[in-house]
């Protein structure tokens, strides 16, 4: 193996102290702290995990966490009516609908109820629009997250070929607009693109959102190449035990590639540290406040 292992668990966690060392800052001049609410709608196992870890993080930055759980079967005019509530609530800074929802509500409808200020997951057509146009505003915390990581290992990504394998609204296309902002030359790939490989081959900077374990192999890669590895996919390890992948074959990518995030381990942590980096600038906004300037 010769790439260099990006450790984002590591990263997240240098990032996640320096976000509470802003709290009580924050705190004397408000006198309060800056306040994350979680929604999670239903009982969705996984979804489970996810929020309590994003309480756990929330609460050990020194931040205030509010989780509400409506039942699956809620009906969405009460599912708008409690973000009403939380939008006009001044204690929350931040407000975060946990998806997938389930089939029965609007996801859309339920994303635009969010008021763009508190839009910590950068969701909200407003946020993605701003992103689109080079507007300051909420960016999704995924791609913020890889974009923290390219930017530590590369420095400048000035006239670099980067591909982004993925098209989603919550990572694919937001990346591909921080890379297009820091003036890479990007390439989005999908499910529909041809000679995907030959794509990867010319890329210095391959951020795979896909979804399928392993597919990106080593011998597509152009050595040398910063891997990025969002997926998360559950697969039967030794034992029949369940174990987690990413998107890229690690195994032979490392050998290859030049850098590159491990799942888990990798971008998984950058996430929950961005959401709190963002209620943290989201806090500051509301209060006339100038927000840190290293996040
Ligand atoms: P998604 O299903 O919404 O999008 C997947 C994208 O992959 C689509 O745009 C599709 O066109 C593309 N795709 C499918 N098959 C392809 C193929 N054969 N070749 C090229 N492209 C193909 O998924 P998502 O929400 O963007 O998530 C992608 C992965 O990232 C999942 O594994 C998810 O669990 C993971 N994820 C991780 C984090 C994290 O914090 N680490 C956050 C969000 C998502």
């Amino acid at each position: 193996m010769s790439a260099q292992i990006i450790d984002g668990k590591a990263f997240a966690a240098a990032l996640r102290a320096r976000i509470a060392t802003h709290v009580p800052a924050f705190r004397a001049a408000t006198g309060r702290a800056p306040g994350l609410a979680v929604v999670l709608v239903g009982e969705d196992a996984a979804s489970q995990v996810y929020v309590r870890n994003k309480g756990k993080a929330t609460r050990e930055a020194g931040m205030e966490s509010f989780e509400h759980r409506p039942p699956a079967d809620v009906p969405q005019d009460d599912l708008l009516a409690l973000i009403a509530e939380l939008n006009a609530d001044p204690a929350v800074d931040g407000i975060l609908v946990q998806l997938p929802l389930p089939a029965h509500l609007d996801e859309e409808a339920v994303i635009a109820a969010i008021d763009p200020a508190k839009d910590v997951d950068g969701f909200n057509a407003v946020n993605v629009g701003r992103l689109a146009v080079g507007m300051e505003g909420m960016v999704p915390c995924t791609p913020l997250g890889c974009l923290a990581l390219l930017k530590d290992r590369l420095g400048s990504l000035s006239g670099l070929n980067a591909v982004v394998i993925g098209r989603s609204n919550i990572v694919g296309k937001p990346m591909a607009q921080l890379l297009l902002k820091e003036s890479a030359t990007v390439t989005v790939a999908h499910s529909r693109t041809r000679d995907l490989e030959e794509l990867v081959r010319r890329a210095d900077i391959v951020v795979a959102a896909v979804g399928r374990a392993d597919m990106v192999k080593g011998d597509w890669l152009k050595p040398g190449a910063t891997v990025i590895d969002v997926g998360i996919n559950r697969v039967e390890g030794e034992g029949g035990k369940a174990r987690l992948t990413g998107d890229v074959d690690f195994a032979s990518a490392s050998a290859v590639a030049g850098a590159i995030t491990p799942v888990p381990g990798g971008v998984g942590p950058m996430t929950i540290a961005m959401l709190l980096r963002n209620t943290l600038v989201a806090a500051h906004v509301r209060e006339g406040l100038a927000p840190p300037e290293d996040l």
